[in-house]
């Protein structure tokens, strides 16, 4: 019987969203409970479990599992204290054979750059040389420290993200591989100085695809464990910030690194690709009113999913500025506002100032006038059956223009999120989506047209307009005339 610990720590982290991360941010489950919520999900968790039972000879040590949305930094007393939570159970569960941790390695503290890294390397200090698989997502940034202190690492395969049960799943299986059959997992990386965005990186569409099916053929064959491409979260800008593509095999040290460097060669020779079109918000507001039915705006910049406040007013300034006479749809994280509505109450007309109440160097606030057309208590379900809670929610209208003012941020990227609050997508000409890419599953149905939006905001795809101060350099597409070595280490 293999004694098998179990720990989850995730958050994709947006370093320049100025609102810090708190615990109360995270959800907290703590031993059997971890099995008890998890088990049976589309989840990491649930995949490895599920590998896990199969094997019949496992036994599962859950410790601690720790998940918050993407949002800026977490404060670096709550990473201590979710690290040493996570220690503290695996000193007091003792010995045993193999540890799988559910990371997602975008994670950034006020101060501290990498806290997988940190994680792994804590463990394997207290735990010695036991077999230690991480899970990933494709947004990973890989650190030396993460590399070296773990056996191998294995990330999503997916953009957008769907396979995190199926991740779950080739996690467990190396780590029975390592248990078992007694693999020697040789890793080669090749860091590419490259920072990328944009629809070609749909992985069932674009030409990212074709990469990400070299590394699917590489874990098919024989003697090949992992194969992964981690684009790195281009908002995470901490001192390792570039992509990486990461091979493992068993033993086979040229054939790792022949890998490896021929899918960075690919990436980089594609560079071109993965970048975002985005349109200026005049343009994008002359096609919405040329456009019969619905147009999207999707206001990546701003997009909650993606760790940014939500508390962009560029849409809504610009569509009054315009005296924009159709019918918009815009959902707005702006708590004093949400509370002045309560204050006034339902069919009150009130004077409120709407936006910037989170990242006021990017937004200014706006004056305006606004009808409170309803009160929410925010509490609603996802599409996925997951519930969230906006806090308190009010809707004010603006002429044709309605604004969802929530408390707290939660994620706009399907259609529930506007529909629990009465209002239905369909029914507008224009409705701004908080999301780079995931709207697309709900929208593409529905919308006539789909514009990216080029605004401002601490998620912008223009990755230009952003101050990065860590990140590695020079870094296409941020410097010009980049010339990377492309070689396997
Ligand atoms: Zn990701």
């Amino acid at each position: 019987m293999a004694r098998v610990l179990l720990a989850k720590l995730q958050q994709e982290t947006a370093t320049f969203n100025p609102h810090p991360t708190q615990y109360e941010d995270f959800r907290v489950v703590r031993g059997a409970e971890i099995l008890a919520e998890l088990g049976g999900t589309r989840t990491e968790v649930a995949g490895a479990l599920d590998v896990f039972a199969e094997h019949g000879d496992v036994e599962v040590v859950p410790t601690v599992a720790a998940w918050a949305v993407p949002h800026g930094p977490v404060v670096d007393a709550v990473l201590d204290r979710l690290i040493g939570e996570i220690l503290a159970e695996a000193e007091r569960q003792g010995d045993v054979d193999g540890v799988l941790l559910v990371l997602h390695g975008a994670m950034a503290g006020q101060t501290e750059f990498d806290p997988e890294g940190r994680l792994l390397a804590a463990l394997r200090t207290r735990l010695g040389p036991v077999p230690m698989v991480a899970s990933l997502d494709l947004h990973a940034v890989i650190t030396d420290r993460m590399l070296q202190n773990a056996d191998m690492l294995v990330g999503y395969l997916t953009y957008p993200h769907t396979d995190f049960y199926e991740t779950g799943q080739r996690a467990a299986r190396n780590l029975m591989r390592l248990l078992k059959d007694g693999v020697q997992p040789y890793t080669a990386r090749v860091a590419i100085p490259l920072l990328t965005r944009g629809d070609e990186l749909i992985t069932a569409t674009g030409r990212f695809g074709d990469a990400i099916r070299m590394c699917q053929a590489l874990e098919d064959s024989p003697g090949g464990l992992v194969g992964n491409i981690y684009l790195s979260n281009p908002f995470t800008d901490v001192p390792d910030l570039q992509t990486y593509v990461i091979v493992t095999t068993d033993n086979d040290a040229a054939r790792a690194k022949a890998e490896a460097e021929r899918i960075a060669a690919y990436m980089w020779d594609n560079r071109d690709l993965w970048e975002a079109e985005l349109t200026p918000l005049p343009d994008a507001i002359a096609l919405a009113r040329a456009t019969p039915g619905l147009t999207v705006f999707s206001d990546a910049a701003d997009a909650t999913s993606s760790g940014a406040p939500g508390d962009s007013n560029a849409v809504l300034k610009e569509l009054l500025a315009q005296d924009y006479a159709g019918r918009a749809l815009i959902p707005m994280v702006d708590a004093p506002a949400a509370d002045a509505a309560f204050a006034a109450g339902v069919g009150s007309t009130i004077d409120v100032r709407l936006g910037g109440t989170l990242d006021p160097t990017r937004h200014t606030p706006l004056p305006v006038t606004a009808y409170v057309k309803s009160l929410h208590d925010g509490e609603f379900t996802y599409e996925n059956g997951v519930v969230d809670q906006a806090g308190r929610t009010a809707v004010l209208t603006i002429g044709g223009i309605a604004l969802i003012v929530t408390e707290r941020s939660v994620l706009f990227v399907g259609l529930r999120a506007y529909q629990a609050f009465g209002l239905e997508p369909q029914d507008f000409d224009i409705v701004v989506a908080k999301s780079p890419n995931g709207f697309r599953t709900w929208y593409e149905p529905l919308a006539s047209r789909i514009v990216h939006l080029d605004t401002p905001g601490s998620a912008s795809l223009n990755l230009e307009s952003l101050p990065y101060t860590h990140c590695v350099r020079p870094i296409h597409p941020l410097d010009d005339n980049v010339v990377p070595t492309l070689r396997a280490e």
